[in-house]
């Protein structure tokens, strides 16, 4: 008989897996990850290592795995337009392969599934900001569409799995997330200003600053997204942060608090970068009682001390 778990984490080892799992962990309840250790890293679980209710196998979720579990975290796919975009090919069977083993798997042992969708499945929206019904305005043949349209699909095979074969489904569309432990070479952009910020670098912007993002604190995100998978609802919900910044100011705002000496420089934009993201989050706030705590300021200075200690500048 396969082993038993009350959660399995898929992309465990990676920014928000590792957070998602803290917490599980922290709630007393039995955690296996699984993580194919491309872009997440061990050393990133490091605190979770020594604890019994613990597992970790290196798997990829591109082969299907056999375990009973009462409540699947699918995370797994990288997640950096910079990661994803490297090999779109993979990244795009990941998303659908991946999505489907796992739902192949709830299907087989009962288990309720979350879907860690995304805000790019709006594409470069032209409604602002977006809610769950807005249908979106995606490029399908761009270099940002493996992602895109991989996200897209795994939302409705999740949906098509529900409708044959009675699945308990959540699909979390998850806006841009920030913290601490982020990856000093994960590529986004709040990572890439701080580090670059600390380090005294150019600080590179793409574009003209102008376009805007919503950040959201990772603990808020995670506490979200524990709601999401502990509801009876299974209609989509945007999760993030609603507070709308540019680049610019995000730029301007970080050199103020690192009191950096860099230049903030301006690169080209990349290819179909959004101009406008911005979370309608009433669905969430009515139906999971949540609503983000922490300011971009707070969130900012807990990241940046962070990232002080980790390029050693303390
Ligand atoms: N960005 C930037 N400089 C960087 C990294 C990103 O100006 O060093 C911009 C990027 O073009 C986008 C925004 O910041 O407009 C957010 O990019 P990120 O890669 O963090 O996430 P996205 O929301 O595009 O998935």
């Amino acid at each position: 008989m396969s082993k038993s778990f009350k959660n399995l984490v898929t992309g465990g080892l990676g920014f928000l897996g590792t957070n998602l799992i803290n917490k599980l962990l922290n709630n007393g309840e039995t955690v296996l990850c699984i993580d194919n250790c491309s872009t997440g890293k061990i050393g990133n679980i490091k605190e979770s290592w020594d604890n019994k209710s613990f597992h970790f196998i290196k798997h990829d979720v591109l082969d299907p795995i056999d375990f009973n579990v009462e409540r699947i975290w699918h995370l797994a796919c990288p997640a950096s337009p910079v990661h994803y975009q490297l090999d779109p090919v993979n990244t795009a069977r990941t998303i659908f392969i991946g999505t489907e083993n796992m739902l192949r798997l709830a299907q087989k042992c009962h288990a309720r599934i979350l879907l860690a969708s995304s805000s790019e499945v709006y594409g470069n929206p032209t409604i602002h900001p977006q809610n769950e019904d807005y249908k979106g305005n995606v490029k399908i043949i761009g270099k940002r569409s493996c992602y895109v349209e991989g996200k897209r699909f795994a939302e409705s095979l999740c949906y098509d799995y529900q409708r044959m074969y009675n699945l308990e489904i959540k699909i979390a569309r998850i806006f841009n997330t920030y913290g601490p432990e982020m990856s000093i070479k994960d590529g986004r952009v709040v990572s890439n200003f701080v580090t670059q910020a600390l380090k005294n670098e150019p600080i590179t912007i793409y574009g003209d600053g102008m376009q805007t993002r919503s950040f959201c604190f990772v603990e808020d995100l995670i506490e979200a997204l524990i709601r999401t998978m502990e509801c009876e609802y299974s209609c989509p919900l945007n999760l993030g942060n609603p507070f709308e910044i540019s680049i610019l100011d995000l730029a301007k705002m970080i050199k103020l608090k690192t009191s950096s000496d860099s230049k903030i420089i301006f690169n080209p934009l990349p290819e179909d970068d959004p101009l406008k993201r911005c979370p309608n989050i009433k669905k969430a706030q009515k139906l999971l009682k949540w609503k983000p705590n922490i300011s971009l300021e707070k969130g900012l200075e807990l990241t940046i001390n962070h990232f002080k200690k980790k390029l050693n500048l303390n």
